[in-house]
Protein backbone atom coordinates (compact mmCIF):
# COMPACT_ATOMS: atom_id res chain seq x y z
CA UNK A 1 0.00 0.00 0.00
CA UNK A 2 2.60 2.31 1.00
CA UNK A 3 4.48 1.55 -2.74
CA UNK A 4 1.24 2.61 -4.49
CA UNK A 5 0.74 5.78 -2.39
CA UNK A 6 4.30 7.03 -3.18
CA UNK A 7 3.77 6.06 -6.86
CA UNK A 8 0.37 7.94 -6.94
CA UNK A 9 2.10 11.12 -5.00
CA UNK A 10 4.76 10.94 -7.59
CA UNK A 11 2.41 10.88 -10.50
CA UNK A 12 0.01 13.39 -9.67
CA UNK A 13 0.05 15.02 -12.92
CA UNK A 14 -1.50 12.16 -14.61
CA UNK A 15 -4.74 13.30 -12.78
CA UNK A 16 -5.68 9.82 -11.80
CA UNK A 17 -6.81 10.17 -7.94
CA UNK A 18 -9.57 12.71 -6.58
CA UNK A 19 -8.98 11.84 -3.23
CA UNK A 20 -6.69 9.53 -1.08
CA UNK A 21 -6.89 9.24 2.84
CA UNK A 22 -3.06 7.87 3.56
CA UNK A 23 -4.15 7.44 7.19
CA UNK A 24 -7.63 5.25 6.52
CA UNK A 25 -5.45 2.95 3.81
CA UNK A 26 -2.33 2.26 5.87
CA UNK A 27 -4.49 0.78 9.26
CA UNK A 28 -6.62 -0.83 6.36
CA UNK A 29 -3.31 -2.52 6.09
CA UNK A 30 -2.17 -3.23 8.84
CA UNK A 31 -5.41 -4.99 9.51
CA UNK A 32 -4.67 -6.71 6.56
CA UNK A 33 -1.35 -7.77 8.12
CA UNK A 34 -3.14 -8.84 11.39
CA UNK A 35 -5.51 -11.46 9.92
CA UNK A 36 -2.80 -12.77 7.56
CA UNK A 37 -0.71 -13.21 10.81
CA UNK A 38 -3.79 -14.89 12.62
CA UNK A 39 -4.08 -17.18 9.78
CA UNK A 40 -7.82 -15.84 8.85
CA UNK A 41 -6.76 -14.07 5.71
CA UNK A 42 -9.46 -13.25 3.01
CA UNK A 43 -8.98 -14.45 -1.18
CA UNK A 44 -7.81 -10.71 -1.61
CA UNK A 45 -5.99 -10.15 1.60
CA UNK A 46 -3.97 -7.25 1.87
CA UNK A 47 -4.39 -6.41 -2.22
CA UNK A 48 -4.01 -2.44 -2.28
CA UNK A 49 -7.21 -1.42 -4.83
CA UNK A 50 -8.66 2.27 -6.16
CA UNK A 51 -12.21 2.59 -6.59
CA UNK A 52 -13.98 5.02 -9.43
CA UNK A 53 -15.52 7.81 -7.71
CA UNK A 54 -18.69 6.79 -8.69
CA UNK A 55 -18.84 4.13 -5.74
CA UNK A 56 -20.05 5.42 -2.60
CA UNK A 57 -17.56 5.22 0.25
CA UNK A 58 -17.50 5.63 4.30
CA UNK A 59 -13.89 6.75 4.52
CA UNK A 60 -13.34 8.80 1.46
CA UNK A 61 -15.42 11.22 0.15
CA UNK A 62 -17.48 10.94 -3.13
CA UNK A 63 -18.06 12.52 -5.95
CA UNK A 64 -18.72 11.18 -9.53
CA UNK A 65 -17.01 13.84 -11.01
CA UNK A 66 -19.65 16.34 -10.59
CA UNK A 67 -19.28 19.81 -8.59
CA UNK A 68 -23.22 18.40 -6.87
CA UNK A 69 -21.68 15.92 -4.57
CA UNK A 70 -18.42 17.91 -3.43
CA UNK A 71 -17.71 17.20 0.54
CA UNK A 72 -20.24 14.84 0.08
CA UNK A 73 -18.99 11.53 2.57
CA UNK A 74 -21.51 8.53 1.99
CA UNK A 75 -22.57 6.71 5.40
CA UNK A 76 -22.01 3.42 3.86
CA UNK A 77 -20.09 1.60 1.12
CA UNK A 78 -21.20 0.27 -2.42
CA UNK A 79 -21.82 -3.36 -2.23
CA UNK A 80 -18.63 -3.71 -4.67
CA UNK A 81 -16.74 -2.07 -2.29
CA UNK A 82 -18.28 -3.58 0.64
CA UNK A 83 -17.18 -7.34 -0.74
CA UNK A 84 -14.05 -6.36 -2.09
CA UNK A 85 -13.15 -5.21 1.70
CA UNK A 86 -14.69 -8.42 3.29
CA UNK A 87 -12.52 -10.22 0.88
CA UNK A 88 -9.00 -8.30 2.53
CA UNK A 89 -8.48 -5.65 -0.11
CA UNK A 90 -6.91 -2.38 0.81
CA UNK A 91 -8.84 0.79 -0.63
CA UNK A 92 -5.93 2.91 -2.07
CA UNK A 93 -8.37 6.01 -2.84
CA UNK A 94 -11.06 7.16 -5.17
CA UNK A 95 -10.53 7.61 -8.88
CA UNK A 96 -11.20 10.53 -11.45
CA UNK A 97 -14.06 10.04 -14.17
CA UNK A 98 -16.41 11.96 -15.99
CA UNK A 99 -18.99 13.79 -13.99
CA UNK A 100 -21.67 10.98 -13.51
CA UNK A 101 -19.92 9.00 -15.72
CA UNK A 102 -21.39 10.73 -18.97
CA UNK A 103 -18.27 10.98 -20.94
CA UNK A 104 -15.69 9.02 -23.52
CA UNK A 105 -12.37 11.14 -23.11
CA UNK A 106 -12.77 11.85 -19.02
CA UNK A 107 -12.72 15.85 -20.27
CA UNK A 108 -16.02 16.25 -18.63
CA UNK A 109 -15.00 15.80 -14.49
CA UNK A 110 -15.61 18.78 -12.37
CA UNK A 111 -13.29 17.53 -9.66
CA UNK A 112 -10.14 18.84 -8.89
CA UNK A 113 -7.20 15.82 -8.96
CA UNK A 114 -5.08 15.22 -5.63
CA UNK A 115 -2.57 17.98 -6.02
CA UNK A 116 -4.32 20.45 -7.73
CA UNK A 117 -7.12 22.77 -6.52
CA UNK A 118 -9.04 23.23 -10.33
CA UNK A 119 -10.24 20.23 -12.51
CA UNK A 120 -7.48 19.43 -14.44
CA UNK A 121 -7.95 16.83 -17.66
CA UNK A 122 -6.56 12.99 -16.75
CA UNK A 123 -3.82 12.58 -18.59
CA UNK A 124 -3.09 8.86 -20.85
CA UNK A 125 0.36 7.98 -19.45
CA UNK A 126 1.44 6.58 -22.76
CA UNK A 127 1.19 9.95 -23.98
CA UNK A 128 0.30 12.76 -22.04
CA UNK A 129 -0.81 14.79 -24.49
CA UNK A 130 -3.83 12.16 -25.32
CA UNK A 131 -6.61 11.17 -23.20
CA UNK A 132 -7.07 8.23 -21.20
CA UNK A 133 -10.54 7.28 -22.56
CA UNK A 134 -13.77 7.37 -20.51
CA UNK A 135 -15.68 7.49 -18.04
CA UNK A 136 -13.72 5.21 -16.26
CA UNK A 137 -10.41 7.55 -17.03
CA UNK A 138 -8.54 7.79 -13.75
CA UNK A 139 -8.82 3.90 -13.10
CA UNK A 140 -7.34 3.01 -16.38
CA UNK A 141 -4.54 5.21 -16.05
CA UNK A 142 -3.82 3.85 -12.43
CA UNK A 143 -3.84 0.38 -13.57
CA UNK A 144 -1.72 1.46 -16.72
CA UNK A 145 0.79 3.98 -14.44
CA UNK A 146 1.13 1.61 -11.69
CA UNK A 147 -0.87 3.49 -9.59
CA UNK A 148 -2.45 0.80 -8.22
CA UNK A 149 -2.03 -3.37 -9.28
CA UNK A 150 -6.59 -3.36 -10.25
CA UNK A 151 -9.20 -1.10 -9.46
CA UNK A 152 -13.16 -0.83 -10.05
CA UNK A 153 -14.79 0.81 -12.90
CA UNK A 154 -18.11 1.25 -14.40
CA UNK A 155 -19.50 0.51 -17.83
CA UNK A 156 -22.64 1.70 -19.25
CA UNK A 157 -21.68 2.06 -22.72
CA UNK A 158 -18.28 0.92 -22.67
CA UNK A 159 -16.42 3.31 -19.88
CA UNK A 160 -14.83 0.12 -18.67
CA UNK A 161 -13.94 -1.18 -22.33
CA UNK A 162 -12.89 1.73 -23.75
CA UNK A 163 -10.29 3.27 -21.26
CA UNK A 164 -8.98 -0.04 -21.19
CA UNK A 165 -8.16 -0.27 -24.28
CA UNK A 166 -6.83 2.99 -24.92
CA UNK A 167 -4.33 2.83 -21.75
CA UNK A 168 -3.23 -0.81 -22.73
CA UNK A 169 -4.82 -2.84 -19.94
CA UNK A 170 -7.43 -5.54 -19.05
CA UNK A 171 -11.13 -4.73 -18.22
CA UNK A 172 -14.34 -6.64 -18.00
CA UNK A 173 -17.77 -5.50 -17.78
CA UNK A 174 -19.91 -8.82 -16.65
CA UNK A 175 -23.55 -9.64 -17.66
CA UNK A 176 -26.17 -6.58 -16.49
CA UNK A 177 -27.21 -7.78 -13.33
CA UNK A 178 -24.24 -9.83 -12.42
CA UNK A 179 -22.19 -7.15 -10.05
CA UNK A 180 -24.44 -5.23 -7.55
CA UNK A 181 -25.53 -1.44 -8.51
CA UNK A 182 -26.01 -0.59 -4.85
CA UNK A 183 -24.08 2.57 -4.01
CA UNK A 184 -22.76 3.27 -7.52
CA UNK A 185 -23.65 6.78 -7.99
CA UNK A 186 -26.65 5.92 -10.61
CA UNK A 187 -25.95 7.28 -14.39
CA UNK A 188 -28.83 5.26 -16.32
CA UNK A 189 -29.87 2.35 -14.62
CA UNK A 190 -30.78 -0.41 -16.81
CA UNK A 191 -26.97 -0.31 -18.72
CA UNK A 192 -24.88 0.70 -15.49
CA UNK A 193 -22.42 -1.84 -14.34
CA UNK A 194 -19.61 -2.55 -12.32
CA UNK A 195 -16.55 -4.51 -13.27
CA UNK A 196 -12.94 -4.91 -12.51
CA UNK A 197 -9.80 -3.02 -14.77
CA UNK A 198 -6.21 -4.57 -14.04
CA UNK A 199 -3.49 -5.80 -15.89
CA UNK A 200 -4.54 -9.62 -16.89
CA UNK A 201 -7.25 -11.36 -17.58
CA UNK A 202 -5.87 -13.24 -14.91
CA UNK A 203 -5.99 -10.48 -11.91
CA UNK A 204 -9.75 -9.15 -13.56
CA UNK A 205 -10.86 -12.77 -12.91
CA UNK A 206 -9.74 -12.74 -8.93
CA UNK A 207 -11.78 -9.94 -8.56
CA UNK A 208 -14.51 -10.14 -10.57
CA UNK A 209 -14.89 -13.40 -9.08
CA UNK A 210 -15.50 -11.30 -5.16
CA UNK A 211 -17.31 -8.30 -7.25
CA UNK A 212 -20.26 -10.65 -8.78
CA UNK A 213 -23.19 -12.30 -7.09
CA UNK A 214 -26.76 -11.64 -5.75
CA UNK A 215 -27.93 -8.79 -3.68
CA UNK A 216 -31.72 -8.71 -4.00
CA UNK A 217 -32.50 -6.83 -0.77
CA UNK A 218 -30.43 -3.68 -2.05
CA UNK A 219 -30.54 -3.57 -5.89
CA UNK A 220 -33.78 -5.24 -7.10
CA UNK A 221 -32.19 -5.87 -10.76
CA UNK A 222 -29.02 -8.19 -9.07
CA UNK A 223 -29.54 -11.68 -10.51
CA UNK A 224 -29.93 -14.47 -7.88
CA UNK A 225 -27.20 -16.09 -9.96
CA UNK A 226 -24.50 -17.42 -6.93
CA UNK A 227 -21.07 -16.04 -7.94
CA UNK A 228 -18.43 -18.04 -9.75
CA UNK A 229 -14.79 -18.84 -9.70
CA UNK A 230 -13.61 -17.23 -12.79
CA UNK A 231 -10.00 -18.02 -12.23
CA UNK A 232 -10.61 -21.94 -12.61
CA UNK A 233 -11.25 -22.17 -16.60
CA UNK A 234 -8.42 -19.71 -17.43
CA UNK A 235 -6.27 -22.55 -19.13
CA UNK A 236 -8.54 -24.05 -20.90
CA UNK A 237 -8.17 -24.88 -24.12
CA UNK A 238 -9.58 -22.73 -26.77
CA UNK A 239 -9.34 -25.10 -29.68
CA UNK A 240 -12.24 -25.26 -32.20
CA UNK A 241 -13.71 -22.03 -30.33
CA UNK A 242 -15.99 -20.11 -32.76
CA UNK A 243 -15.21 -16.40 -32.78
CA UNK A 244 -17.50 -14.43 -34.34
CA UNK A 245 -16.42 -11.66 -36.72
CA UNK A 246 -19.14 -8.95 -37.26
CA UNK A 247 -18.92 -7.03 -40.76
CA UNK A 248 -20.63 -4.45 -39.05
CA UNK A 249 -16.96 -3.87 -37.10
CA UNK A 250 -14.55 -3.55 -39.98
CA UNK A 251 -15.88 -1.17 -41.72
CA UNK A 252 -14.68 2.36 -43.40
CA UNK A 253 -14.97 3.73 -40.15
CA UNK A 254 -12.24 1.65 -38.62
CA UNK A 255 -8.79 3.33 -38.41
CA UNK A 256 -6.18 1.50 -40.23
CA UNK A 257 -3.99 1.27 -37.40
CA UNK A 258 -6.75 -0.06 -35.21
CA UNK A 259 -7.65 -2.75 -37.86
CA UNK A 260 -4.34 -4.19 -38.46
CA UNK A 261 -3.96 -4.66 -34.43
CA UNK A 262 -7.04 -6.60 -33.93
CA UNK A 263 -6.42 -8.49 -37.17
CA UNK A 264 -2.98 -9.64 -35.54
CA UNK A 265 -4.83 -10.73 -32.20
CA UNK A 266 -7.35 -12.70 -34.24
CA UNK A 267 -4.33 -14.29 -35.94
CA UNK A 268 -3.01 -15.22 -32.51
CA UNK A 269 -6.73 -17.01 -31.97
CA UNK A 270 -6.31 -19.09 -35.31
CA UNK A 271 -2.99 -20.33 -34.26
CA UNK A 272 -4.16 -21.01 -30.97
CA UNK A 273 -6.54 -23.28 -32.63
CA UNK A 274 -9.74 -20.82 -32.75
CA UNK A 275 -12.04 -20.72 -35.51
CA UNK A 276 -13.23 -17.22 -37.35
CA UNK A 277 -16.60 -17.37 -38.41
CA UNK A 278 -18.24 -14.37 -40.29
CA UNK A 279 -21.67 -12.79 -38.30
CA UNK A 280 -23.60 -9.77 -38.64
CA UNK A 281 -25.08 -7.10 -36.48
CA UNK A 282 -27.26 -5.66 -38.75
CA UNK A 283 -28.15 -2.81 -36.34
CA UNK A 284 -24.78 -1.90 -34.65
CA UNK A 285 -25.21 1.79 -36.17
CA UNK A 286 -28.58 2.20 -34.56
CA UNK A 287 -27.01 1.75 -31.86
CA UNK A 288 -25.29 5.16 -31.08
CA UNK A 289 -29.06 7.29 -31.57
CA UNK A 290 -31.00 4.57 -29.30
CA UNK A 291 -27.97 4.42 -26.73
CA UNK A 292 -28.26 8.59 -26.66
CA UNK A 293 -32.05 8.51 -26.58
CA UNK A 294 -32.23 5.84 -23.58
CA UNK A 295 -29.07 6.64 -21.48
CA UNK A 296 -30.03 10.35 -21.21
CA UNK A 297 -33.69 9.44 -20.67
CA UNK A 298 -32.80 7.19 -17.53
CA UNK A 299 -30.04 9.83 -16.15
CA UNK A 300 -32.32 12.78 -16.50
CA UNK A 301 -34.96 10.61 -13.98
CA UNK A 302 -31.93 9.59 -11.39
CA UNK A 303 -30.29 12.78 -11.50
CA UNK A 304 -33.79 14.44 -10.19
CA UNK A 305 -32.68 13.50 -6.69
CA UNK A 306 -29.71 16.67 -7.42
CA UNK A 307 -32.14 19.21 -5.70
CA UNK A 308 -30.05 20.70 -3.39
CA UNK A 309 -32.40 19.76 -0.64
CA UNK A 310 -31.39 16.07 1.05
CA UNK A 311 -27.70 15.91 0.10
CA UNK A 312 -24.94 17.53 -2.06
CA UNK A 313 -24.67 21.15 -3.43
CA UNK A 314 -27.31 23.99 -2.30
CA UNK A 315 -27.21 27.29 -4.15
CA UNK A 316 -26.21 30.18 -1.53
CA UNK A 317 -28.72 33.30 -2.53
CA UNK A 318 -32.41 32.04 -3.70
CA UNK A 319 -36.02 33.55 -3.30
CA UNK A 320 -37.98 30.86 -3.02
CA UNK A 321 -37.64 26.80 -3.47
CA UNK A 322 -38.34 26.66 -7.40
CA UNK A 323 -35.18 29.59 -7.49
CA UNK A 324 -33.04 27.10 -5.18
CA UNK A 325 -33.74 24.18 -7.27
CA UNK A 326 -32.93 25.74 -10.54
CA UNK A 327 -29.71 27.68 -8.35
CA UNK A 328 -28.55 24.55 -7.25
CA UNK A 329 -28.78 22.23 -10.83
CA UNK A 330 -27.46 25.49 -12.84
CA UNK A 331 -24.54 26.01 -10.15
CA UNK A 332 -24.10 22.15 -9.56
CA UNK A 333 -24.22 20.16 -12.75
CA UNK A 334 -21.50 20.37 -16.21
CA UNK A 335 -22.30 21.03 -19.54
CA UNK A 336 -22.31 17.74 -20.63
CA UNK A 337 -24.71 16.78 -17.83
CA UNK A 338 -27.20 19.36 -18.58
CA UNK A 339 -26.93 18.04 -22.03
CA UNK A 340 -27.89 14.98 -21.29
CA UNK A 341 -31.06 15.87 -19.04
CA UNK A 342 -32.32 18.05 -21.07
CA UNK A 343 -32.58 15.22 -24.46
CA UNK A 344 -33.74 13.13 -21.49
CA UNK A 345 -36.40 15.45 -20.23
CA UNK A 346 -37.74 15.72 -24.15
CA UNK A 347 -37.53 12.15 -25.51
CA UNK A 348 -39.57 11.74 -22.19
CA UNK A 349 -42.04 13.82 -22.62
CA UNK A 350 -45.93 14.05 -23.80
CA UNK A 351 -45.55 13.70 -27.27
CA UNK A 352 -42.29 12.78 -28.05
CA UNK A 353 -42.35 9.65 -25.87
CA UNK A 354 -44.22 7.46 -28.53
CA UNK A 355 -41.49 8.70 -31.54
CA UNK A 356 -38.11 8.66 -29.65
CA UNK A 357 -38.31 6.99 -26.19
CA UNK A 358 -40.80 3.52 -27.28
CA UNK A 359 -39.06 3.33 -30.74
CA UNK A 360 -35.54 3.30 -28.99
CA UNK A 361 -36.82 0.74 -26.42
CA UNK A 362 -38.21 -1.67 -29.61
CA UNK A 363 -35.07 -1.59 -31.44
CA UNK A 364 -32.54 -2.13 -27.94
CA UNK A 365 -34.76 -5.02 -28.42
CA UNK A 366 -33.76 -5.86 -31.82
CA UNK A 367 -30.15 -5.41 -31.49
CA UNK A 368 -30.48 -8.00 -28.13
CA UNK A 369 -32.11 -10.57 -30.61
CA UNK A 370 -29.45 -10.01 -33.56
CA UNK A 371 -27.18 -10.97 -30.75
CA UNK A 372 -28.87 -14.04 -30.27
CA UNK A 373 -28.95 -14.94 -34.00
CA UNK A 374 -24.82 -14.43 -33.54
CA UNK A 375 -24.79 -16.33 -31.00
CA UNK A 376 -26.15 -19.27 -32.68
CA UNK A 377 -23.21 -19.48 -35.32
CA UNK A 378 -20.41 -18.67 -32.71
CA UNK A 379 -19.28 -18.76 -28.79
CA UNK A 380 -17.73 -15.37 -29.04
CA UNK A 381 -17.38 -12.01 -30.80
CA UNK A 382 -14.54 -9.96 -31.20
CA UNK A 383 -13.63 -7.32 -32.89
CA UNK A 384 -12.04 -3.47 -32.27
CA UNK A 385 -13.40 -1.49 -29.01
CA UNK A 386 -13.18 1.86 -30.38
CA UNK A 387 -12.48 2.83 -33.72
CA UNK A 388 -9.25 5.00 -33.48
CA UNK A 389 -6.07 5.30 -30.68
CA UNK A 390 -6.70 7.61 -28.41
CA UNK A 391 -6.97 11.37 -29.43
CA UNK A 392 -5.01 14.23 -28.33
CA UNK A 393 -6.64 16.40 -25.57
CA UNK A 394 -9.38 19.03 -26.57
CA UNK A 395 -9.06 17.53 -30.13
CA UNK A 396 -12.99 17.01 -30.05
CA UNK A 397 -13.46 20.37 -28.52
CA UNK A 398 -16.99 21.22 -28.05
CA UNK A 399 -18.18 18.59 -30.11
CA UNK A 400 -20.01 16.08 -28.65
CA UNK A 401 -21.39 13.82 -31.59
CA UNK A 402 -17.82 12.87 -31.77
CA UNK A 403 -17.27 11.90 -29.14
CA UNK A 404 -20.97 9.89 -29.02
CA UNK A 405 -19.92 8.53 -32.51
CA UNK A 406 -16.37 6.99 -30.86
CA UNK A 407 -18.98 4.64 -28.81
CA UNK A 408 -19.99 2.58 -32.05
CA UNK A 409 -18.65 -0.77 -30.88
CA UNK A 410 -18.99 -0.52 -27.45
CA UNK A 411 -22.94 0.19 -27.10
CA UNK A 412 -24.50 -2.64 -28.83
CA UNK A 413 -23.29 -5.13 -26.69
CA UNK A 414 -24.16 -2.31 -23.65
CA UNK A 415 -27.73 -2.37 -25.42
CA UNK A 416 -28.49 -6.27 -24.94
CA UNK A 417 -26.98 -6.52 -21.47
CA UNK A 418 -23.93 -8.94 -22.41
CA UNK A 419 -20.87 -9.00 -20.96
CA UNK A 420 -17.92 -7.53 -23.08
CA UNK A 421 -14.30 -6.92 -22.36
CA UNK A 422 -11.26 -5.23 -23.62
CA UNK A 423 -8.25 -6.94 -24.01
CA UNK A 424 -4.51 -5.41 -25.08
CA UNK A 425 -4.11 -6.46 -28.84
CA UNK A 426 -1.46 -4.47 -30.13
CA UNK A 427 -0.26 -0.71 -30.68
CA UNK A 428 -1.43 1.83 -33.04
CA UNK A 429 -0.53 5.35 -34.76
CA UNK A 430 2.19 6.93 -31.98
CA UNK A 431 2.58 3.71 -30.61
CA UNK A 432 -0.82 3.75 -28.69
CA UNK A 433 -2.18 0.62 -27.51
CA UNK A 434 -5.19 -0.73 -29.20
CA UNK A 435 -7.57 -3.39 -27.55
CA UNK A 436 -9.51 -5.99 -28.68
CA UNK A 437 -13.12 -6.73 -27.81
CA UNK A 438 -14.18 -9.65 -26.84
CA UNK A 439 -18.39 -10.14 -25.99
CA UNK A 440 -20.14 -13.32 -25.00
CA UNK A 441 -23.55 -14.86 -24.83
CA UNK A 442 -24.75 -14.10 -21.08
CA UNK A 443 -23.45 -15.49 -18.01
CA UNK A 444 -19.96 -16.26 -20.05
CA UNK A 445 -17.99 -14.06 -18.22
CA UNK A 446 -15.59 -17.45 -17.94
CA UNK A 447 -15.36 -17.71 -21.33
CA UNK A 448 -14.68 -14.45 -22.24
CA UNK A 449 -11.38 -14.41 -19.55
CA UNK A 450 -10.85 -17.55 -20.44
CA UNK A 451 -10.07 -16.67 -24.60
CA UNK A 452 -8.54 -13.40 -23.00
CA UNK A 453 -5.90 -14.89 -20.60
CA UNK A 454 -4.95 -17.56 -23.83
CA UNK A 455 -4.05 -14.35 -25.60
CA UNK A 456 -1.97 -12.75 -22.76
N1 LIG B 1 -19.31 7.20 -23.52
C1 LIG B 1 -20.60 6.77 -23.11
C2 LIG B 1 -21.39 7.94 -22.57
O1 LIG B 1 -20.88 9.01 -22.57
C3 LIG B 1 -20.51 5.67 -22.11
C4 LIG B 1 -20.21 6.12 -20.73
C5 LIG B 1 -20.23 5.00 -19.74
O2 LIG B 1 -20.16 3.82 -20.08
N2 LIG B 1 -20.39 5.38 -18.49
O3 LIG B 1 -22.49 7.81 -22.15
Amino acid sequence: AQHFLARARDHQSLGAYVAVNEEATLAQARAADARIAAGTAGVLEGLPLAHKDIFVTRDFPSTAGSKMLAGYQSPFDATVVRKLAEAGAVTLGKLNCDEFAMGSANENSAVAPVGTDAPAPVRNPWDTSRIPGGSSGGSAVAVAARLAPAVTGTDTGGSIRQPASFCGITGIKPTYGRASRYGMIAFASSLDQAGPMARTAEDCALLLSTMCGPDLDRDSTSLDVPAEDYSRSLNDPIEGLRIGIPAEFFGDGLAPDVRAAVDGALKEYEKLGAKLVPISLPRTELSIPVYYIIAPAEASSNLSRFDGVKFGHRAKDYTDLVDMYKKTRAEGFGDEVKRRIMIGTYVLSHGYYDAYYLKAQKIRRMIADDFQQAFAQCDVIAGPVAPTVAWKLGEHGADPLADYLADIFTLPGSLAGLPGMSVPAGFGEGGMPVGLQLIGNYFQEARLLNAAHRLQ
